[in-house]
Formats: structure tokens, C-alpha cells, sequence
């Protein structure tokens, strides 16, 4: 097996929970729109969730906040991420996780949030990491496998030399190990579960250091 130089996380659903999107997506942007289209709560979530699920995750627009105060007809999207900054939460384990593994290997975080989030989303894990890449705001794409190769050329490694985890099958599995990374599936949720999935970046971190 390959020495690992590079251990790279998903962001959200792998280090931080999905509260602070929830929080902008389904709690802040529907009061918005309903006062804005003066209609109610109820109707206007059901409004905005349809949009979201029209365009959906596999096109860039859907991770897009400016895309969607435009579509919306809303302002100061900077405002609403900032009155739900208190939302930002970290699963149990990633401080002891990141800690232990920081030193041993170079860590960066590869997701598909925008810019826009990241400076909420990282605030109390930023200093673990050598690098956070966004493949919608930095290139413009999914989490694809050019993007996992653009990472590695970016940290001057091979593909091998790097390990990702992340708990989208697709974005997180799939994609890096088709450009030749190792990638581990994250299944937190029973539901989710493949086969070799992990349940914990605990799970994660002693896989690591086996093979080191
Ligand atoms: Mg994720």
C-alpha cells in the first residue's frame, strides 16, 4: 500500500453537521421569500424546497447562494450566513480525530460548499488544515475526479499518495478513487451503509494509521 502524505475530509455531514445549511437553506431563505411574496411560512418552504429539488445537486447553480438570492429576488446573503453562525456544529470526534492525525499527515479539506460558507463552516477547525479546496467556487465543477486530480497536483503528490473521506458515495467514493486516490465511504447514518463503509472518523483514523 502506498504511503499516505495527504488525508483529505468532505466537509459537511463528515466534520460539521448540516444544521448551518439547514438553517440557511430551509429556515432563513423560506422566511425571507414568505415575507417577500407575502405568503406563508408553510407555503413558501414548499415553494423554495420544489426550486431546490428542480435544479438539484448534480448541477453547480444548487450549491450557488448568489444564485439563489437572485432567483429568489433577495438581498444580503452575507447577513443571513452571518445570523446563523451560531448553527455551525462539529460532530463529536473531529477535534480529537484532527488533532491526532495533524502532524503525521498534511490535512485539507475537499468540498463542494462555496467560499461563501467555508469562512462559517471552518471557524474552529481551520487551523488543522494546510489547505480547504471548494470545486464549485475554485474550479467551477462537482466533486469529479479532475477535481480530486487538480488537489494532488496542487499539494505536488501523486494520487495514491492521498486519502479522502467523505460521506457522499459519489462525490466522496466513487470520484476520488476513480482518479486514483484511496478513498473511504463515511456512512454515519445506518441507512447509508455499503459495504466497507465506515461509521466514524474514528473508524477513519485507525485505518490510517495501520497503514502509515
Ligand atoms: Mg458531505
Amino acid at each position: 500500500m502506498g504511503k499516505i502524505k495527504v488525508v483529505s475530509f468532505d466537509l459537511e455531514g463528515t466534520l460539521v453537521t448540516p444544521d448551518f445549511s439547514q438553517a440557511v437553506w430551509h429556515e432563513v431563505i423560506p422566511s425571507l421569500y414568505a415575507r417577500k411574496m407575502g405568503i406563508s411560512h408553510q407555503d413558501a418552504t414548499a415553494a423554495v424546497i420544489k426550486q431546490y429539488n428542480d435544479v438539484g445537486d448534480r448541477r453547480i447553480e444548487w450549491y450557488d447562494i448568489r444564485y439563489w438570492f437572485n432567483r429568489f429576488g433577495l438581498d444580503n446573503y452575507q447577513k443571513v450566513l452571518s445570523s446563523c453562525s451560531q448553527r455551525v456544529c462539529y460532530y463529536p470526534e473531529v477535534a480529537g480525530v484532527l488533532s491526532s492525525l495533524y502532524g503525521t499527515f498534511r490535512l485539507v479539506v475537499a468540498t463542494g460548499s462555496t467560499r461563501e460558507f467555508l469562512q462559517y463552516l471552518l471557524r474552529d477547525i481551520e487551523h488543522y488544515f494546510e489547505r480547504a479546496f471548494s470545486s464549485i467556487s475554485d474550479s467551477k465543477q462537482l466533486k469529479t475526479p479532475s477535481f480530486y486530480l487538480g488537489i494532488c497536483e496542487a499539494m505536488s503528490i501523486a494520487p495514491e499518495e492521498m486519502a479522502h473521506i467523505g460521506d457522499s458515495w459519489q462525490f466522496d467514493f466513487l470520484a476520488p478513487r476513480e482518479a486514483g486516490v484511496m478513498a473511504f465511504h463515511l456512512a454515519r447514518n445506518n441507512m447509508e451503509v455499503r459495504v466497507g463503509s465506515l461509521k466514524s472518523l474514528l473508524e477513519f483514523q485507525a485505518k490510517l494509521l495501520e497503514i502509515v
